[in-house]
């Protein structure tokens, strides 16, 4: 049997992970369940699966889990350094599924017991992507990308020679206001940002994809994740959703992964590797689809692009304090203290200042910098929106 723990248990990633794992429970012992508030999803989760262990990251939130578990046998715990003492337990295949820099230490703590990390937390990779293929690589543990676009380049890279790769081609759905007036977009509410056309996802990652915030984390994704040059990450629009993700060669095939916008399909691959098994995904009928289209993203709508480009150049501490301004704008404009359009000037007014103060600098990537370089940009992230609120 497989020992599998899954932080973000609750979350959308985390429960397409336990409907994965719910179809062959024989297969699976579960070690450790991560959640939020959700403590009664939490609990059932770990009741269902028979975990060893279910953490809520809110102190605030341990007895009532408790009291959902009581009798269950189910350990119970809460707290970020409980989640991090979860991490450390041993097991094979580890879901990362928190979302934002917190599932950070966890994955780390992961990869130092050996686990295979199955990567669904891409603000690690932004934020400590030297910190965490370090890890991996000194403990001999493996990182296999769960994020759709990555997991569509891995599989197209299967038995090829990373020499041979001339450019990687993101796909980006555009999101909520892909076609809407450029000048509706300031007055975008958190609600319609909060409705994706293709993919059902959780709020933030929703919010990042209106955007475009999460296309530009996943740029810096690739580049930490596969080690591929900035000039060679392309994005295109594609409003289907159908091609996660091309790989062009040297000799000009383009590699293109094709499937249906559902998570279970990166999910079950991570799960499976190296082999592949069946998947309960849809079998796309493409004669029904009838088209796939492209466009180029235009920087004035998503300048968050833009950003992330800046960020490559810069490297450092530059992901920790991008994701984490960003995080902190997000917050401001789901709070309706600043508007959609905010949030973009808000994450380039915190790098610049921090890229002025010398802060993104660091010569050797750790958790303690990377945190710092997290907490500066928050604050000054809050401080921003904070004027721009008493301004608007
Ligand atoms: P979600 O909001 O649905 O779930 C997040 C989970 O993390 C929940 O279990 C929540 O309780 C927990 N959590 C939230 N804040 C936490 C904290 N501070 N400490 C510990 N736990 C915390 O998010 P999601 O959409 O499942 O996304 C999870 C991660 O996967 C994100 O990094 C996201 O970018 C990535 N991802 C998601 C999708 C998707 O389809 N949803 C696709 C690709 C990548
Ligand atoms: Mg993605």
């Amino acid at each position: 049997m497989r020992r599998v723990s899954i932080f973000g248990a609750t979350g959308s990633i985390g429960e397409n992970t336990v409907d994965l794992i719910e179809r062959a429970p024989e297969e699976y012992r579960i070690v450790a369940l991560s959640g939020g508030r959700n403590v009664k999803r939490l609990a059932e989760q770990a009741i269902s699966l028979g975990a060893e262990v279910a953490v809520t990251c809110f102190p605030e939130k341990k007895e009532e889990l408790a009291g959902h578990l009581s009798g269950s046998g189910v350990e119970v715990a809460a707290g970020p350094e409980a989640i991090e003492e979860a991490a450390s337990r041993p097991a094979d295949w580890v879901m990362s599924a928190i979302v934002g820099a917190a599932g950070l230490p966890p994955g780390l703590r992961a990869l130092e017991q050996g686990a295979t990390l199955a990567l669904a937390n891409k603000e690690s990779l932004v934020c400590a992507g030297q910190l965490l293929m370090g890890t991996a690589k000194a403990h001999g543990a493996e990182v296999l990308p769960v994020d759709s676009e990555h997991s569509a380049v891995a599989q197209a890279l299967v038995g090829e020679d990373l020499s041979a790769v001339e450019r990687v081609i993101l796909t980006a759905s555009g999101g909520a206001f892909r076609d809407w007036p450029l000048e509706d977009l300031a007055r975008a509410t958190p609600e319609q940002a909060s409705s994706h056309p293709n993919w059902d996802m959780g709020q933030r990652i929703t919010v990042d994809s209106a955007s475009m915030f999460n296309k530009s984390l996943e740029v810096i994704e690739t580049r930490e994740f596969f080690g591929f040059e900035p000039r060679q990450i392309e994005v295109v629009v594609h409003p289907q959703s159908m091609i996660h993700a091309l790989v062009g060669f040297n000799d000009g095939a383009l590699m293109a992964h094709v499937g249906p916008p559902d998570m279970r399909h990166a999910i079950g691959y991570a799960l499976h590797h190296p082999e592949r098994r069946s998947l309960p995904v849809e079998r796309l009928d493409l004669v029904k689809i009838g088209r796939f289209d492209f466009r180029e993203p235009c920087e004035a709508r998503w300048p968050a692009l833009r950003l992330a480009r800046h960020v490559m150049e810069i490297r450092g501490l530059a992901g920790a304090a991008f994701n984490a301004a960003k995080e902190q704008a997000l917050d401001a404009f789901l709070a309706r203290e600043i508007r959609f359009t905010d949030m973009a000037s808000v994450v380039e007014a915190v790098l610049e200042a921090m890229e002025r103060d010398g802060a993104l600098k660091c010569d050797r990537m750790c958790l303690d910098a990377v945190t710092e370089a997290n907490h500066v940009a928050r604050k000054r992230a809050s401080e921003l929106a904070a004027h721009v609120a008493m301004n608007a």
